[in-house]
């Protein structure tokens, strides 16, 4: 396809990988039996224990940061005649966003896939450093370091890392030049199995952003091509994408959903803003925190509606 040709030309492979069995944020190992209970919604689960995951270790700065790879095989029963089910690829870039993660192992665990997360302090931007230097004192010479912040969803763009870093720290050459390094890292973990869509994954907070911050008179109305929110429902769970045919399939279904303006949308570094430059389809299933069953719903009606497009 079109995205796996741009991906594996642009990218390099991913650095050496480590299997763990991850603790969750709380400390008590991830379970793999705890799935979501909207039986109805699910097709039956693969073996829980066939639920891989991997750490890749990706260098920023002086520093690392991880990306942990999620991966099970796709359920036999998906494999009937005429029906060819999408696969599961998603990537989730902010490590506070635990809901978001969960809902996607819970349908990774029915629907087999992959599910790629960025983990490093538990908090939503990174933090590195980089050697601007040396210096010496008390007889000893040490690296002279400079210290940046960046948001890892702001990181795809030059004018997006300028900004995020200016923003949260400084923005110099070399703080920039290393966050590109890691985007370029980053992306080419998530895209060693390359993505027929982009796919990702955020949480919101209730009353902050969500779909009505795209509607006429709001925040960002001039990002927005088109926007829905259904009566009686929550704005905070949502589609963002870039794509109009999905974005209508997605509206019909029932949920609410948001249309980049691919051609008018602020260059913030978003990894929606990067897929659009270079026409890759784009979607990212926003959700409350804490709704958990919700965003695993939306995840396999996109998947469905994927699937149907295809
Ligand atoms: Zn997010």
């Amino acid at each position: 396809m079109r995205l796996a040709l741009c991906l594996a030309a642009v990218l390099a492979a991913p650095a050496c990988a480590q299997p763990v069995d991850p603790p969750r944020a709380d400390g008590t190992p991830r379970r793999a039996d705890s799935v979501v209970t909207r039986a109805d919604a699910l097709a039956p689960p693969v073996r829980p224990d066939t639920v891989r995951t991997v750490d890749v270790p990706v260098p920023i700065g002086t520093g690392r940061a991880t990306v942990r790879v999620h991966t099970a095989p796709m359920p036999d029963a998906l494999g009937s005649p005429g029906f060819e089910a999408f696969p599961l690829n998603a990537l989730n870039l902010h490590d506070d966003e635990d809901t978001s993660v969960d809902a996607a192992l819970d349908v990774l665990r029915q629907r087999g896939g992959r599910v790629v997360e960025l983990v490093h302090s538990g908090d939503r931007n990174v933090s590195f450093e980089v050697v601007t230097g040396r210096v010496y004192a008390n007889g000893e010479d040490r690296p002279e370091l400079a210290r940046f912040v960046a948001d890892p969803n702001r990181m795809f763009t030059p004018a997006g890392r300028a900004r995020t870093l200016g923003s949260l720290s400084t923005a110099d050459d070399r703080g920039e030049a290393a966050l590109a390094a890691f985007a370029d890292s980053v992306l080419a973990v998530y895209a060693a199995e390359p993505p027929a869509v982009v796919l990702t994954l955020h949480n919101n907070t209730e009353a902050n952003y969500s779909a009505a911050s795209y509607q006429p008179g709001a925040q960002y109305a001039s990002d927005a091509a088109a926007v829905t929110v259904h009566d009686g429902t929550d704005p905070d769970d949502f589609f963002f994408v870039t794509d109009r045919a999905l974005y209508d399939a997605l509206v019909a279904r029932g949920y609410n959903a948001v249309l980049q303006d691919n051609d008018a949308a602020t260059d913030d570094g978003s990894l929606s803003v990067w897929a659009a430059r270079r026409d890759i389809p784009y979607v990212n299933v926003e959700a409350q925190h804490g709704h958990r069953e919700e965003q695993a719903a939306m995840l396999l009606a996109l998947l469905d509606v994927l699937g149907a497009q295809r």
